[in-house]
């Protein structure tokens, strides 16, 4: 039987501009979203007779066709058409809807690793245009760069190349409804999209950018997220924001220890998940 391990990253999003509501329900985003090695680690057997299982283990994540990584390798089987079926194992080392896109980044690598399992040759574009189908953030995980996201998130533009930075995520655990954020959003009338920079010389360059419509509505609701903001800059922090529709809030650090002794300071007596990672 054929076999695969892959890592499947977590992002943040150094920008997140909501533009406008669309009649299908979506919104029109203008997004930067930058990949941080903070992993899922996914197992894929490859099987000779049909029918797919996924493992998981983790409180929130549903086994089986519930699991977005089943709906994933059910679209590569079903297009391969070869009485074959795949078991996946998945160890979940990113926070459950987070803000950091684990479930995207879980499809994207099952769509990778399904194609190159069965030898199925299809483009990343092709890949893209199915994982835009699974969730609107699964084709940024195909395109593998720091990238402005726009539409919904799935027409992806390379950003310029930015320095390396260590990422200190925390998420407090409370739980935010994506659903929730999107339609208690009050969406203001712009006179334009801040024009963003063409070169990021340093990390002060990418925290210049930092802005995330969802905060509006998240913070109002749950000022734990500004706390953990303002005691990641009075940390050392070059800038902190929320990724995603939360709650998970980032810092970005210069130097690793910095990032870890900030993770301390936040983790100390609260039990809050906290992780530094690395750009990628
Ligand atoms: P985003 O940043 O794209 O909004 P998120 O990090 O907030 O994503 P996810 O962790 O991707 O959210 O999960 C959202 C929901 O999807 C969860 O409630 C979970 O039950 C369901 N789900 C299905 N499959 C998975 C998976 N493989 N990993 C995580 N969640 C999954």
């Amino acid at each position: 039987m054929k076999s695969l391990t892959l890592q499947a990253p977590a992002k943040v999003n150094y920008r997140l501009d909501v533009i406008r509501r669309r009649p299908d329900g979506y919104h029109d985003l203008r997004m930067v979203m930058q990949r941080v090695n903070l992993c899922d680690i996914i197992t894929l057997t490859l099987t000779k007779t049909p029918g797919i299982s996924v493992t998981c283990g983790k409180k929130g994540v549903p086994d089986g066709p519930g699991n977005i990584a089943w709906k994933a390798a059910k679209i590569l089987l079903d297009l391969a058409n070869q009485g074959q079926g795949a078991i996946i194992d998945i160890v979940k080392n990113i926070p459950v809807a987070a803000g950091l896109g684990g479930g995207s980044s879980d499809a994207a690598s099952v769509l990778m690793g399904m194609n190159e399992l069965m030898g199925l040759g299809l483009s990343d574009e092709r890949l893209m245009e199915i994982g835009v189908t699974l969730g609107a953030d699964v084709p940024f995980f195909i395109f593998r760069k720091t990238a402005l996201a726009e539409g919904i998130g799935e027409q992806l533009t390379p950003m310029p190349a930015m320095p390396a930075a260590w990422v200190l995520l925390v998420n407090p655990g409370v739980h935010v409804s994506t659903a929730w954020v999107y339609r208690s959003l009050q969406l203001t009338n712009r006179e334009g999209l801040a024009k963003l920079p063409e070169l990021f010389r340093s990390i002060e360059d990418i925290c210049s950018i930092f802005s995330n419509d969802l905060e509006s509505v998240t913070v109002p609701s749950f000022p734990v997220i500004a706390e953990i903001k303002e005691t990641m800059l009075r940390e050392g922090a070059a800038g902190a924001m929320m990724s995603g529709s939360g709650p998970t809030v980032f810092g970005l650090f210069r130097d690793r220890e910095s990032a870890e002794r900030a993770g301390t300071v936040l983790t100390d007596g609260t039990g809050w998940f906290a992780a530094v990672a690395e750009t990628i």
